[in-house]
């Protein structure tokens, strides 16, 4: 029988689908990778889309995958822009966005069950209506899943600079592992999964600490000093506000294009109070005194809090490409970071959005616009992100993700823990089936991707090329030279 049929004996024919377009759709997410280099990196169709149902369907499947060795990668809502739910080396995508039933809401006690695959504005909703918030929530909230936040750390977003990244509310998950077992953790345990990029398990299920709801008070803020705006930062962090966003001139100018009514200024510093610890005022009034910028309107700020989902991505269209890293770096050393960003960048239309994160950090875009079907332009482009990430390690901070995108740094990212860190995945997927070629693993060797990133930058047009004849090659062909890459049968 064919994998189609075994599977669809699980779940069901409603629940598989191995047509073309599907496939397509599912071979990518918000990353700008051009299919010519996800080719080059093992990235194919895959070959089946799955979306289970429940929990059960989901250890079936991975029985199953595991004793025929075939890749399972995991997804949610698509959204991170890394490339994190690529298959590599074909295989099956398992799509549990399906899985998205609010199981329990707990009032007396303050906790939330879920089905991983829900989405945190459909969640956040839900406990709304019984006075109640969650800790930590992604900007991206409309699409984003609950199983994809954890997976993707969950410590930059809104309410993460008050109440500490998701992992530290998690009280338990149910995690289905590589071979089929279905695994309950503790809050300490939950650790081992969070972050890990579905290379360690499926998170299924998820009880959450939940909080009491209080009023809220929206703070704007516009600075004509870069330097005045990057004080009042480092001293927010010692005030730890609900939530707050960064937006440098660059940033600013390019909502205006949009449309946007905020004045010009050289930062601007939206703030959201909440009341949970009854002292709201006197926050406000520190802020006030530590914020030397021009105060604006309280609608204002309304309107910036209305706009938290949409306004990362709301300049996009004017690329039509956005290129992006996220940085994720001590608030004390944006000012230099800054600085050298805007040199490597000279020349390219690019701009800075930044997000509270915990421990006194901030989670920093810088944002390149540009054309990915101005092939030579846009490779050249993509090769300057691995400058980005060097220049934030400078300054103590790190790519605050892996997936593919940032697969050509495992070493520079993970030092010495690399080893451990791959110890962990052998102890927990020793087939090395779940989400392979991300997080332990690059798909090619460093010092291959090294020569491949000159040859972006300094010699693009014969690195279009190369790229191209990669991507002539057949699916089946790029797939067994990945399996024997990684030492797979
Ligand atoms: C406009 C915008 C705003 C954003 N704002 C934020 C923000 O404030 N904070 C932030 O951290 N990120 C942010 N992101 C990035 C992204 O949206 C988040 O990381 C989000 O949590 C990913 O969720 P997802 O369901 O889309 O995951 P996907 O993109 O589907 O998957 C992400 C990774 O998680 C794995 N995965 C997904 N579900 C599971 C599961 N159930 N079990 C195991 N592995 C799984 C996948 O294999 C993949 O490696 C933003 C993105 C956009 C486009």
């Amino acid at each position: 029988m064919s994998v189609y049929e075994d599977i669809a004996a699980i779940v069901g024919e409603e629940r598989i689908s191995e047509s073309n377009l599907d496939r397509i759709c599912y071979s990518h997410d918000l990353a700008p990778l051009p299919d010519d280099l996800l080719k080059g990196f093992g990235a194919t169709k895959p070959d089946v889309v799955v979306r289970p149902g429940n929990l059960s369907h989901v250890a079936d499947i991975m029985k199953y995958a595991s004793g025929k060795n075939i890749p399972v990668s995991p997804r949610g809502g698509g959204s991170w822009g890394l490339g994190g739910v690529i298959p590599v080396g074909g295989g099956i995508v398992l799509d549990l966005s399906g899985m998205n039933r609010i199981i329990e809401v707990n009032i007396e006690d303050e906790y939330v069950t879920v089905e991983t695959g829900v989405e945190w504005k459909r969640l956040t909703n839900a406990i709304k209506k019984h006075g109640f918030y969650v800790g930590a929530c992604p900007t991206s909230a409309p699409v984003a899943t609950v199983g994809g936040y954890i997976s993707t750390g969950g410590s930059s977003g809104i309410g993460v600079s008050q109440h500490g990244p998701l992992g530290d509310h998690i009280i338990s998950l149910k995690v289905v592992l590589a071979d089929g077992t279905v695994v309950q953790t503790n809050p300490w345990d939950s650790w081992v999964f969070v972050g890990s990029e579905g290379t360690l398990g499926i998170v299924c299920e998820a009880t959450i600490k939940i909080f009491k709801k209080s009023k809220m008070k929206h703070m704007l803020f516009g600075f004509d000093s870069l330097d005045a705006g990057l004080e009042a930062v480092i001293k927010l962090n010692e005030i730890n506000p609900y939530y707050f966003t960064i937006m440098d001139d660059g940033f600013i100018r390019l909502l205006k294009e949009k449309g946007s009514q905020l004045p010009e200024s050289k930062m601007i510093l939206s703030i959201t109070l909440n009341d949970m610890d009854g002292v709201q005022e006197e926050k406000e009034k520190i802020i006030e005194s530590v914020c030397r910028g021009t105060r604006l309107s309280d609608d204002m700020a309304e309107e910036e809090w209305e706009n938290r989902y949409k306004t990362a991505l709301s300049i996009k269209s004017l690329g039509p490409t956005l290129l992006t890293q996220e940085i994720r770096l001590p608030a004390r050393f944006l000012g230099q970071a800054l600085s050298e960003w805007k040199t490597v960048l000279k020349g390219k239309r690019f701009a800075f959005k930044g997000v509270c994160s915990d421990n006194g950090a901030i989670n920093l875009f810088p944002v390149v616009l540009t054309d990915e079907r101005n092939k030579n332009e846009f490779i050249k482009t993509l090769s300057y992100t691995r400058e980005i990430a060097r220049i934030g390690r400078k300054y103590n901070g790190d790519v605050y993700g892996i997936g593919l995108f940032n697969s050509n740094q495992m070493t520079d990212i993970h030092g010495k823990s690399l080893e451990v860190m791959k110890e962990i995945k052998m102890i927990l997927d020793s087939k090395n089936i779940l989400n392979p070629g991300k997080t332990v693993e690059s798909p090619i060797p460093d010092f291959f991707l090294s020569f491949i990133f000159t040859l972006m930058k300094h010699a693009t047009p014969l690195f279009a090329f190369l790229a191209k004849s990669v991507n002539r090659l057949p699916d089946s062909f790029v797939n067994n030279a990945s399996k024997f890459l990684k030492g797979r049968k």
